[in-house]
């Protein structure tokens, strides 16, 4: 990452920038990180500790990014996942979803409140473990240049053929990528073939099975796919999300219904919780709002 001088701001902003503009893949993400972690957060090189239930709590976090500190982002911010459990975070553009993710893969470092990690700080764990265990799908996924099997087969080092295909079998790509002249072998990438957003999708969900992870970010779609595409996708995620901490950042309501829990999200705060059923009942509620405007659209 020797491309990036000091010069053009921190790394933060930097993946900020660079996820914003066009879509992260978790290439370079942990391409970015490396440098990150010397920068914005005391890496923690002694711990041994290891997140093993993927119980998720932020409490009274408040958090402004290092560029922008006049703009608190997050005011005391309070919710807890469960092990296990399926969280989606939904609330009005800007209100902090995305920033919940960069904290959770501890991008940044909140001013004040805590991130905790199976009831433990954050602070306890080093930057590869939490890393180890937490995954991202991300709404736009970049494969990086390379055949379909490094693609998936990063997710784990070391992983055997076997598991990359039953990863892919998983994942609802299996049959597509069988079906390419070189299978697993097919370059893709800038220089490779051009797969659909959705068939890329799958490619990273390949990824995160391999993974295998406590903790799941899924930040989610905003852009529809063809219908097929879609159910492939939804498939796939649903597999990826059984029995480990989902932590939804949901773009569209339909998709979140079946959450343990809904975090409504205005301004930084959490104004509402509950399960869908729940949040209708209220009739005052942003949720039952958003739902509403949903709908009608
Ligand atoms: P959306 O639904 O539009 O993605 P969001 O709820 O995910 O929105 P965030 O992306 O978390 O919202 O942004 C919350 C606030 O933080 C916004 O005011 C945004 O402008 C600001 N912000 C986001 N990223 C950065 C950054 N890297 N540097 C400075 N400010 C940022």
């Amino acid at each position: 990452a020797m491309f990036v001088g000091a010069a053009m701001g921190t790394f933060p902003e930097l993946y900020a920038n660079v996820q914003k503009a066009i879509g992260a893949s978790e290439r370079v993400m942990e391409i970015l990180n490396e440098k990150n972690e010397a920068i914005s957060i005391v890496a923690s090189e002694n711990q041994t500790k290891k997140i093993i239930t993927g119980e998720l709590a932020f409490k009274d976090v408040v958090f402004a990014y290092p560029s922008r500190k006049e703009i608190t982002v997050l005011k005391g911010l309070s919710f807890e996942a469960r092990a296990g459990e399926k969280v989606a975070i939904v609330g009005p553009s800007g209100a902090g979803k995305s920033t919940i993710a960069s904290l959770i893969l501890r991008f940044y470092e909140a001013q004040e409140g805590e991130l905790l990690f199976d009831g433990k700080p954050a602070g306890e764990y080093a930057l590869t473990d939490i890393r180890n265990q937490v995954a991202i799908v991300p709404q736009d996924v970049i494969l990086f240049g390379g055949t379909i099997k490094e693609n998936i087969g990063y997710g784990k080092i070391g992983a055997s053929d076997e598991e990359i295909i039953a990863a892919a079998e998983k994942a609802n790509a299996h049959n597509f990528v069988t079906a390419l002249p070189e299978g697993y072998d097919t370059l893709v990438g800038e220089r490779g073939i051009k797969l659909s957003g959705g068939q890329r999708q799958r490619i990273a969900i390949a990824r995160a099975l391999l993974k295998d992870p406590a903790i799941l970010i899924l930040d989610e779609a905003t852009s529809s796919l063809d219908s097929e595409s879609e159910r492939l996708v939804q498939e796939a995620l649903e597999i990826l999300m059984r029995d480990r901490t989902s932590i939804i950042i949901a773009h569209r309501l339909s998709t979140i219904r079946e959450a343990d829990k809904i975090v409504v999200l205005e301004k930084g705060m959490v104004i509402e919780s509950g399960t869908h059923d729940e949040l209708l009942k209220n009739e005052e509620g942003l949720y039952r709002y958003l739902s509403q405007l949903q709908f009608e659209a």
